[in-house]
């Protein structure tokens, strides 16, 4: 199937099921605006709570806490922003859509990347067994000039977005010769700078000094509360602060479903550490969570680490984590070094020290910070394109299965009595009441037991349990898998044992401890 088919696939499933539903549907939405539904905050929580658990409960030095999306307006200008937080815009004069001038250049340097990628395939449909990449992408004469190529426009980018050169940007668009994917056209305005803050305003009173924002991001909760933390928890560096929440953005372009939305969710943490220190450690978070995603057990390709062109006014080194999603790779989560600027911009703003006293040498100073940052809905459309499978049984007939991982599933077990009478049910509901305190439980009776495991397989719960007449005389139940579809037969008693080994938290986080 084509990959874009795929993210199509997946946003009716996700309606049909009941994971996520376009906001304020009756109205007919609004655009780049999500609900999610029963499964889908489910499926939400049990990401959330991986995150959090991994973060907080794993690391006696991370603690986690939960700020006002509303703060005092100085703090987005001490942040930098009010000044910088801006996208470079640019509009299509014929078919009047608007674009990221850095992001038309980023996919043009994508296509040229996939250039390369047709030259191996070329390569090794010649030379056969004989292939070796890494020479060939040395001493190819296209793949050199595709090289090359890509080197200078991403030299020139940087420079243009360093220096805020914004008619360079447009006249690289223009000399690549980029058009417009909707009118096929070169006819481009200016390119100009957008603050991407929503604000509104406090109070009854209109005017300068009441406006607010929506925070763009959760990170600053946590640095204008690092010395709340750091006193009342007694940490002792280096430590971290978690947090999850709501971040509003005014994005130019917000589509590709739940990847950018206006309104979505940061799972980020501010990592304290010593002056000099910091690019150790920010190659340790890199390692950190480079595990912690491969642990869901995705696919290892699927990931790939990519350094940022431009670093952020904040940062002295960054990277994203990119998914392998049906649109191609984009970024999941972004490990920034940031350096003292948070701190000590708010220290300069609010006239308050915000630094840490080192016990042992008697010293204070301000700290350097490492942050992970990973959007909890890119997380959630990143689960769900690489568990989404469709498959051709034996007999010639079609499922859908979610293959999510058990731990994340929005039900771990469905409980099915084989037929409505002869006391199946009681039974079924019997083992229903001794589970559901540890474990989320979907109870179906409806249809035959083949289509109550093709809805199953739909919503990814791994585990069905058939209530059947030998249940009745043997205390036994069959528990069938959803990947392998296979069915055994196990004792009643022994289901929370086996189901503790299989979809319980220990058995994700264990990977981790
Ligand atoms: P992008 O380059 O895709 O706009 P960014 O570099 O601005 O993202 P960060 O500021 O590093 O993103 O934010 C951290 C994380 O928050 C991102 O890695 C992403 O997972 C998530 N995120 C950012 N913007 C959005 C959005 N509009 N919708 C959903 N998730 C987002």
């Amino acid at each position: 199937m084509e990959q874009k088919d795929i993210l199509k696939e997946i946003i009716s499933h996700c309606k049909e099921y009941g994971f996520v539903f376009p906001s304020s549907e009756i109205y007919d939405g609004l655009a780049a605006t999500y609900d999610y539904g029963q499964l889908g905050a489910e499926l939400k929580n049990n990401i959330k709570t991986y995150w959090w658990k991994s973060m907080t409960q794993l690391n006696s030095n991370i603690v986690g806490i939960d700020t006002a999306i509303f703060m005092h307006p100085t703090t987005w200008k001490a942040s930098g922003h009010v000044d910088a937080f801006n996208d470079p815009l640019i509009d299509n004069k014929d078919s009047k859509k608007r674009y990221r001038a850095d992001v038309l250049l980023e996919e043009y340097l994508e296509k040229q990347s996939h250039k390369i990628q047709k030259e191996v395939e070329k390569g090794i449909k010649r030379f056969g067994e004989s292939f070796d990449k890494e020479q060939f992408l040395a001493t190819n004469p296209n793949v050199i000039r595709i090289k090359e190529k890509q080197a200078q426009i991403e030299a020139r980018m940087k420079t243009a977005l360093n220096e805020n050169n914004l008619e360079d940007l447009r006249q690289l668009i223009i000399d690549l010769e980029i058009v417009c994917p909707i009118s096929g056209s070169k006819n481009w305005t200016e390119v100009r700078q957008f603050n991407l803050m929503f604000s509104t305003s406090l109070g009854s009173v209109a005017g300068e000094s009441s406006t607010i924002y929506l925070r763009p991001e959760t990170a600053q909760g946590i640095f204008v509360n690092f010395l709340n933390v750091q006193k009342s928890g007694r940490m002792k560096i280096p430590f971290g602060i978690a947090q999850i929440g709501k971040a509003f953005r005014n994005e130019i372009v917000a589509r590709q479903f739940i990847f950018r939305m206006r309104e979505f969710e940061q799972m980020e943490m501010q990592f304290f550490v010593k002056p000099g220190e910091e690019l150790t450690w920010y190659e340790h978070w890199k390692e950190v969570r480079k595990k912690w995603h491969l642990n869901l057990g995705l696919g290892e390709s699927n990931y790939r680490f990519h350094d940022h062109i431009k670093l952020a006014h904040y940062a002295n080194a960054a990277c994203d984590i990119e998914f392998n999603f049906p649109m191609g790779f984009k970024e999941l989560e972004g490990i920034h070094s940031r350096t003292d600027f948070d701190l000590k911009q708010h220290e300069l703003h609010a006239s308050k020290k915000l630094q840490y006293f080192d016990p042992i040498t008697n010293e204070s100073f301000v700290p350097y910070v490492i942050e992970t940052s990973v959007g909890l809905d890119r997380l959630f459309l990143s689960v769900l394109s690489a568990s989404y499978t469709e498959e051709i049984l034996e007999d010639g007939s079609e499922r859908i299965v979610l293959k999510i991982p058990a731990a994340l599933a929005p039900y771990k077990i469905a409980i099915l009595p084989l037929i409505k009478k002869d006391g199946l049910p009681d039974k079924a509901q019997e083992i229903m009441r001794m589970l559901q305190l540890d474990y989320t439980i979907q109870y179906d009776e409806k249809d035959s037991i083949g289509k109550r495991y093709r809805r199953q397989d739909a919503i990814g719960t791994p585990f069905a349990i058939t209530v059947d007449h030998e249940t009745l005389e043997s205390n036994t139940v069959t528990i069938r898998n959803r990947d392998t579809m296979i069915q055994d037969r196990i004792s009643i008693e022994s289901l929370p044992t086996f189901l503790n080994s299989h979809c319980s938290w220990s058995t994700l986080l264990g990977a981790l401890a």
